[in-house]
Formats: C-alpha cells, structure tokens, sequence
C-alpha cells in the first residue's frame, strides 16, 4: 500500500507554471486516480496582468480543472526567490507534510530567472527533507522523495523523457484558458508575450515533443540523474 499522502507534489513559482508545464501529465495521472498537488511558492503579486485575487481564482479552477487534490501557495516573494535557508525549510516542511513520491520542479534553464531559482530552491528542499536533523517550523518526520523530475514552462530542451498527453491535450487547454488574465488579450491588457498567442505555442512545442514518440501529443522533462529502467530491455516487467 502507498503510505504517501501525495502521489505527485509540482512546484511551481507562479500560479499557471505547473499547467504550462505539465498540466497533461497530471490530468492524466489524476484519472488514474493518483494523488496530485501543487504549490505555488508566490502569489504572483508582480505579474503585469491580473491581480492576486482574480490570481487565485484562476488558479483554484485550473486546478479543479486537472483534478488536482490541494493546491497551495506558499507566499515568497515574486521576483525575490533568492537561495535563502528560510525559504528551503518552508519548502521542505510542505514536502514533510504532503510526503510526495515524485516532485516535480521547472527546469532550470528558462528565460525567466524565477523558475530557475524555483528549481534550485525546490532541490535543495528535496535533500534537506530527507535528513533527520534538518528543523522546519512544524515537527513533521523526515522524508525521502523517491525521484524528482524538472518540467518545461518557456524553455525547449531536448527532453530526458516524455509523457504521452494526446488524451488530455484538450484539459491542459482547459486549464491554460482559465488563466483568462493571463493568456487572453483585453482592452486594458499589458502587452506581455503571454497575451499574444501563448496557449497556441505550448500546443506546438507538446506536438514536437509528440513527433519525436509517435504520438500526437507528449510533455518532455529533464532528469538529474539517469532513469533507472523497471522493464527489461524488451519492454517485459524484470
Ligand atoms: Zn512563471
């Protein structure tokens, strides 16, 4: 039996990283009836469309979206998510309490400074929730991650893996529409490239990452160390 609390625990810096990311992989794995949560480490409180408020609106809905079972926010500051020891440890502890099998993070390289410096925090957070003598806030047990995986949100590398989404492309759009602030282009909106045809490029880089499988559709992620396959080398279970 899985004694985890969370099959799956994705980071992200902003509210709609994870979405962006990987939001078919967690469509897909949450109806198979898997365990998925997300926090977000900051309200997103600089972001040029859209307030905190309309925000997390968005956010609870993109999650409801998904099939997403909690979502937090841890509340560090946008554009201030430097390696301080304080923000490791209230990572670690939120780690400590879901008890993920898998994390996921972005991927460090990424055009926005941010997500990187949510990679680097959410990796150390990983190792320290693991050692005993590592003190968070709430005394919850010392826990060990079993992998972690780092997702794409503006960057295209060439992935370690990918996860056929062709299924659940149309949920992860769903959810990406529910960022109406962000991705939809208004009157008063503030020209970011996000308003200008975003959704429609996230769909073409999964349909590359999907080429490159044979299927029509696939999310691609980064590893920090090498799978460990758990089929043989002729697809049989070992
Ligand atoms: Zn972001």
């Amino acid at each position: 039996m899985n004694s985890n609390t969370l099959d799956i625990l994705a980071f992200g810096a902003h509210a709609d990283d994870v979405e962006i990311g990987m939001g078919g992989t967690i469509a897909k794995y949450a109806s198979k009836g898997k365990k998925i949560g997300i926090c977000d480490l900051t309200k997103a409180e600089l972001s040029s469309n859209g307030t905190v408020e309309i925000r997390k609106e968005e956010a609870r809905k993109a999650a409801e979206l998904l099939g997403v079972s909690c979502r937090e926010t841890l509340d560090l500051p946008d554009r201030g998510l430097y390696y301080k020891s304080e923000y490791i440890a209230k990572i670690a502890e939120l780690i400590r309490k879901y008890r993920p099998a898998l994390v996921f993070a972005p991927y460090f390289e990424d055009r926005h400074p941010d997500h990187g410096n949510c990679a680097r925090l959410v990796e150390e957070a990983v190792f320290s929730a693991g050692i005993k003598k590592f003190e968070t806030e709430n005394r919850y047990t010392p826990y060990k991650v079993e992998n972690m995986y780092f997702y794409m949100i503006n960057g295209f590398h060439q992935p370690d893996f990918l996860i056929d989404i062709s299924s659940f492309m149309n949920q992860k759009t769903a959810s990406l529409e529910a960022y109406k602030s962000q991705f939809t282009r208004s009157a008063d909106s503030f020209e970011t490239p996000l308003v200008n045809g975003y959704i429609g490029i996230v769909q073409a880089r999964e349909g590359l990452f999907g080429k490159q499988a044979g299927v029509q559709y696939a999310e691609g992620f980064k590893v920090n160390k090498p799978l460990l396959l758990n089929r043989d080398l002729f697809g049989e279970g070992l």
